[in-house]
């Protein structure tokens, strides 16, 4: 079935780590040729007659010229992570020498890979699902617990299995349906139908659950937006260095983020929180003018995932009601942020604000109540959803797909309830199975497989 994916049969070579210098730098080889091609780089044993899963010290050589001294590992179809023979050679990681071997790679025969190439094979043979393979993905783009421990669940198939289950089961109604239809004259039904229904009430189920956890996947994978919102001396730049100083992310690159609207990211407890607009914090110089400041703020707000409004406790309590008012009549999740705390005794400042529901007491500059705060904004975008092992979506053409799948598996409830006629039956079960079959990979294009492996690295 596979063969009609162009550059199936080549074999493909790139470099594993990282471009520029290292102590040691990987570079793989997987298909065919892989095997031959390493005898001819690694004069001093027949890679080939070696068992799979052992490693071999030598010279690398092409023609006369020695390239370097390195390690090599042998991986034999299919127990491999393509599936087909793989080599991987640890070379010393000069950038040089990399590129040296990379070329003796391919002058015996070998093509460089496209971005995620390896993966695409290792699915392409089975060794993965399409859901499993984007999870390589994910994996590699992890950059908290929470983004690691979701990606590593659906790569080892936790999301996968629940999927395959539900479409194993419609499969054979399906098949049983279509049977009856050879028999229309006769009038049977092959297909138990309350059995039918039972399925489709629990894949329903099981559906709904790993559509709502999107939420929450979407919050572990691309973080949270925040803005903190407040008029000059509300102690804004104040707060953000007190969460700064604790919470500073070490993040590469956020997919989906422009550099210029977002500059500072805090990891709470795994959960990336990316503050917006923090340079019109840090500079207290254009907005001087409040018109131009409000307009500016209620923009920011819009964009949020969550609003942090900060005032001074002895602020005039109308103004804030005023604000919250606003903020509610734009359904915004928001946390009133009372600060200066230090300056009014706790309970004076709750005697004035004490009504509202969503406020915390703070001091930004004695950071009192800062840890409150953070567990206060994790809460406010877990909903109390408490992350557990179950199975979380993370990826967007997964939702999109499963509510597809929902939609479907609503229609064939509908049809049944109707006493639908069993061929139009067989069509809502054919669908619904399509769409779990795009999750999973059962039914894919050359462009699909294209478009999600391109987003991978060289390499992989
Ligand atoms: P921004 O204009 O909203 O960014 O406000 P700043 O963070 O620059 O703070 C304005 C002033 O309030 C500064 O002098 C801060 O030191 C002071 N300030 C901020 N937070 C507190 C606090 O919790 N207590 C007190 N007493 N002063 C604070």
């Amino acid at each position: 079935m596979h063969t009609q994916f162009t550059g199936w049969d080549d074999t493909i070579a790139a470099l594993a780590t990282p471009p520029g210098v290292g102590a040691i730098g990987v570079i793989r080889i997987s298909g065919k040729a892989a095997l031959a091609i390493a005898d001819n780089i690694f004069p001093a044993k027949k890679i080939s007659l070696q068992p799979s899963h052992t490693l071999h010290v030598g010279l690398l050589k092409h023609n006369e010229t020695v390239l370097d001294e390195a390690v090599v590992a042998v991986f034999k179809e299919p127990r491999s992570y393509t599936g087909e023979d793989v080599i991987e050679i640890s070379c010393h990681g000069s950038n040089y020498i990399l590129q040296q071997v990379l070329q003796a790679i391919t002058s015996n025969g070998a093509r460089l890979a496209k971005p995620g190439e390896f993966t695409q094979r290792a699915f392409l043979n089975g060794k993965l699902d399409l859901a499993q393979a984007e999870a390589v993905a994910d994996l590699i783009a992890s950059n908290t617990e929470a983004s690691k421990r979701a990606a590593l669940g659906s790569m080892r198939g936790g999301f996968s299995g629940a999927l395959k289950a539900v479409r194993e089961q419609l499969l054979k109604f399906a098949a049983l349906i279509e049977l009856e239809l050879d028999f229309s004259q006769e009038d049977v039904e092959f297909a138990d139908r309350s059995a039918l229904y039972a399925v489709v009430n629990e894949a329903a189920l099981a559906v709904h659950k790993l559509i709502s956890s999107f939420q929450l996947g979407n919050v572990i994978k691309n973080g949270v937006s925040v803005a903190i919102i407040g008029k000059p001396n509300a102690g804004k730049s104040t707060l953000l260095n007190a969460l700064l100083n604790e919470n500073r992310a070490i993040v590469s690159d956020i997919p989906g983020t422009t550099r210029d609207t977002i500059e500072e990211v805090l990891n709470i407890d795994g959960i990336l929180f990316r503050l917006i607009d923090t340079a019109g914090i840090r500079k207290h110089t254009s907005d001087i003018i409040e018109t131009a400041g409000i307009e500016r703020s209620i923009e920011k707000m819009k964009q949020a995932d969550l609003v942090l409004y900060i005032f001074d406790v002895q602020d005039d309590a109308d103004e804030i009601e005023t604000r919250v008012q606003e903020m509610k009549a734009q359904s915004l999740n928001y946390i009133l942020v009372a600060n200066k705390i230090d300056r009014l005794n706790d309970a004076e400042g709750r005697r004035i604000f004490g009504h509202y529901d969503k406020i915390i007491f703070i001091s930004a500059k004695d950071g009192l109540h800062t840890e409150t705060l953070k567990e206060r904004m994790t809460d406010a975008v877990l909903h109390g959803k408490i992350q557990t092992e179950s199975s979380i979506v993370t990826n967007a053409r997964h939702y999109h797909a499963l509510k597809e799948v929902a939609t479907s598996l609503e229609d064939i409830r509908l049809g049944m309830n109707n006493n639908l006629a069993s061929d139009l039956l067989a069509l809502d079960i054919r669908r619904c199975l399509h769409y779990l079959g795009e999750i999973t990979g059962q039914v894919t294009n050359e462009d699909m497989l294209d478009y999600i492996f391109s987003k991978f690295c060289i390499g992989k």
